[in-house]
């Protein structure tokens, strides 16, 4: 039998299809072709059901939807006060790509925009196993299987990639990142190259919504204190020059990427992921933003009720 939310969710899907604005990102090459008819939806609950419609096993880029993950791995290998010292915790109002570093001190505004998330790869412990290999468990932990990277995508990323090159020289002329900026880089490019589908992404945010134990293999991915920062952060500067319009209108922590994925959470309760490659001028999916709004005001999910 058919629940009333996969009856919903088809609905929605089947309306929301005829969204044709936006396009797909054009600054990563292997991406610009992407084909916009595709579109998923998928919920996922904190006891580990997931609701999905359309093409929900469909693989893309994570791109900045590692962010928040690599971000709440990097809080549980150093603690909160060290990363603090180094990323500040501002929304900076700023595009995902902007310069957006404090004058004296070099220390970028959030761990959401590239300038942070770059920070944030340089403060994941690289230990015996090297650091992109825990940031890629750490990813598949969260997801509930092992995910991988697209060698394609991390090329092109890595051949193009000269503003947040040098984002990470500007870094590490400042003192915010201590090593050599190159294989920060890297591990920054290969984070955004991993792939997932949108279920993926949906347990993904369960396991924040769920206090970082994934629902359904119960592993602890990342300490309470982590989530709690990560989802702040989300709330405020997960959509970057969008987060204020994102916040009002669906009222939920959240992370797009450019590869046409979208995450939200509702702490306690469920994570909701959306893939669609067509993209507004911030960068999120078109399809996406759509999805949320109508699933948080069909659900009631926004933080604040209006009645
Ligand atoms: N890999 C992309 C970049 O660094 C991620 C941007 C995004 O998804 N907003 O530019």
């Amino acid at each position: 039998m058919r629940s009333p939310i996969a009856d919903y969710l088809s609905q929605l899907h089947g309306d929301l299809l005829k969204l044709t604005a936006g396009r797909p990102y054009q600054g990563i090459p292997a991406m610009a072709g992407a084909d916009t008819s595709k579109f998923a939806i998928a919920l996922a609950t904190v006891d580990g059901h997931v609701y999905k419609v359309g093409d929900a096993g469909l693989e893309f880029s994570i791109q900045s939807i590692s962010k928040p993950f690599s971000y709440g791995l990097a809080l549980d290998d150093q603690g909160l006060a060290a990363v603090d010292a180094k990323i500040d915790v501002e929304p900076s109002g700023d595009a995902f790509n902007e310069i957006s570093l404090a004058r004296e001190t070099g220390r970028p505004a959030n761990a959401m925009i590239n300038a942070g998330a770059i920070a944030t790869v340089s403060l994941v412990k690289d230990a015996e196993t090297p650091r992109f290999a825990r940031i890629l468990e750490q990813f598949s932990l969260c997801a509930g299987r092992e995910l991988h990277l697209s060698e394609t995508i991390y090329a092109s990323e890595a051949l193009t990639g000269h503003r947040n090159r040098a984002l990470a020289y500007l870094l590490r002329s400042f003192g915010i990142i201590e090593t050599d900026p190159t294989p920060v880089l890297e591990d920054y490019f290969k984070a955004c190259s991993v792939m997932v589908n949108t279920e993926d992404l949906a347990m993904m945010a369960a396991t924040l919504a769920n206090g970082g134990t994934q629902p359904s293999t119960g592993v602890q991915v990342m300490s309470p204190e982590a989530v709690q920062r990560v989802l702040s952060v989300m709330t405020t500067c997960g959509m970057y020059d969008d987060a204020g319009a994102w916040i009002s209108a669906v009222g939920l922590p959240a992370k797009s990427g450019v590869g046409g994925g979208l995450i939200a959470v509702l702490p306690g309760q469920l994570g909701l992921a959306v893939y669609s490659p067509a993209l507004d001028a911030h960068g999120s999916s078109v399809r996406g933003l759509a999805a949320s709004e109508r699933i948080s005001r069909d659900m009631g999910l926004h933080f604040v009720r209006a009645a």
